[in-house]
């Protein structure tokens, strides 16, 4: 389902590096961890294009790897802060180039995804790595008019696609159900990894980590990966749709959306009580978290939860970045990559949302419906 993966990147020529053939450079990895690490390995560089990681890698390093045979050079961008940030400069000042074989950057981010993929085993040794550029590119036109060419063709179409849903059974009353979700597509421009990649694996954990700790709540927790979420929630809406005799029987609908951040809380939809309750649970983690729970000033909350929550169901989604601020510096855009997921944020984020959903499954009374 996952493999083989395909992954554009933003690449940008060391202005004096030598171009490529023009049919471009079609070869496999060196991943260069560090520079110590390519001294130790440097017969394994031959016949590869060797990636430094290190951003402090020179041409005194090139040139080792050049020697040793490598056919071209991907260099980490050296910025600050990344948000898919390209980046380029010239291989020193001599207005040479530093060596005969190409030298490109590419974005920490892509650099970040070569590394996790080779130590994990994920890229063999077969998975290759196409890249072409040209040297001496012009882009200043002096005293010429400014022209833009614009192409736009639809190419895709509809298709069949689902939601994907498991469970955790409840011991008492399993035919009750609390929802768990995230959603399972995203904007092409962005690998998804906050919108909404986190919410499936929150969604995924949350049953694991109650079976890990021999937790099983009176009713059933269901996890559901909706599809079609970006285009017009098309997967929460036919589930509702096509469950209406089962509506009743859920008492609440949580959807994780909002990007992985310290959690703040929830935003919820539904009766001041059902606020209450939620604000009961978050103060169980008062001393870890301190979050709390604020009711939607709006009739929908603009997500999987909406058509669930117009059936009179009690709906909350997960807050953490509640301004905002920083989920738009990634949010729908290439930056939102694996890369601005930070682990500790994303164990407290699973700590509040297993927290919530095994407390609301296991309480006497189901939640009270929206009026
Ligand atoms: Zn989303």
């Amino acid at each position: 389902m996952i493999y083989p993966r395909y992954q554009r990147m933003e690449i940008r020529g060391s202005g004096t590096s030598v171009p490529t053939l023009v049919a471009g450079i079609k070869k496999t990895i060196f991943f260069a961890y560090s520079t110590k690490y390519v001294s130790e390995n440097l017969q394994a560089v031959r016949n590869k294009i060797v990636v430094f990681n290190d951003v402090a890698a020179n041409e005194s390093d090139w040139k080792l790897v050049e020697n040793a045979g490598a056919c071209a050079i991907l260099l980490r961008a050296a910025v600050s802060f990344s948000i898919y940030s390209i980046f380029e400069r010239a291989g020193g000042y001599s207005g040479k180039p530093a060596v005969n074989i190409p030298v490109a950057y590419v974005t920490n981010e892509d650099v970040d995804l070569m590394g996790r993929l080779i130590t994990s085993g994920k890229m063999s040794s077969c998975t290759a790595l196409i890249i072409f550029f040209r040297s001496h590119e012009v882009s200043y036109f002096p005293g010429g008019k400014v022209r833009l060419c614009i192409n736009l063709q639809q190419i895709l179409t509809n298709s069949v696609s689902r939601n994907v849903v498991g469970e955790l059974e409840g011991m008492e009353k399993s035919d009750e159900i609390v929802i768990i979700s995230g959603h399972a597509d995203t904007w092409d421009l962005s690998q998804g990894a906050q919108d909404d990649g986190i919410g499936l694996m929150l969604s995924y954990e949350v049953s694991k980590v109650l079976q890990k700790l021999q937790l099983v709540p009176k009713r059933t927790i269901r996890t559901v990966f909706w599809t079609g979420d970006e285009f017009g929630v098309f997967g929460a809406k036919h589930y509702v749709k096509r469950n209406q005799a089962e509506l009743p029987k859920i008492s609440s609908a949580l959807i994780a959306d909002a990007g992985c951040f310290k959690p703040s809380g929830f935003t919820f939809g539904g009766t001041v009580e059902y606020g209450c309750i939620i604000s009961e649970i978050l103060k169980l983690l008062k001393n870890g978290i301190n979050a709390t729970v604020q009711r939607s000033a709006f009739k929908e909350l603009a997500s999987d939860t909406d058509p669930f929550f117009h059936k009179g169901i009690p709906v909350a989604i997960m807050d953490g970045d509640t301004k905002k601020n920083k989920y738009y510096f990634y949010h729908h855009t290439p930056a939102d990559t694996m890369s601005v997921v930070n682990s500790r944020k994303l164990d407290k984020c699973l700590a509040l949302y297993a927290t919530t959903a095994y407390v609301i499954a296991d309480m006497k009374n189901m939640m009270p419906k929206v009026i």
